[in-house]
């Protein structure tokens, strides 16, 4: 095959071109047949494939409302997403996402109290 980049023929199996290292060969990520953890039934009870930062970040960001946790969840909610960045196969984004609404929310007037409170010392 050949570099539709630069013209260099490659090796039918290359994944990069040898001379301008263009991507040639788009692998495929997936198999075709549906595992178990895919299907939405599992996920709902399950966590399996759920990344185990977005479960904690879940919990953090439910306990966000007591202020004293936001931070954590903020910090939870960020890791989460990194790791479902790293590792796509993995569920939990809507779990990450709400960890970080609820730890920005909450970090907040946390920020505010302290800063008033060393202020007003
Ligand atoms: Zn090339």
């Amino acid at each position: 095959m050949y570099c539709p980049q630069c013209g260099v023929p490659n090796d039918n199996n290359a994944f990069r071109c040898v001379k301008c290292s263009e991507v040639i060969q788009v692998v495929p990520v997936r198999t075709a047949l549906p595992q178990i953890e895919d299907t939405a039934g599992m996920r709902m009870l399950l966590p399996v494939g759920r990344s185990l930062w977005a479960i904690a970040a879940g919990y953090a960001g439910l306990f966000a409302v007591l202020f004293v946790t936001a931070p954590l969840a903020l910090l939870l909610g960020v890791a989460a997403v990194v790791d479902i960045r790293r590792h796509p196969e993995k569920h939990g984004l809507g779990r990450a996402v709400f960890a970080i609404v609820m730890g920005v929310l909450f970090s907040a007037p946390l920020v505010f109290f302290i800063i008033a409170g060393v202020l007003g010392k």
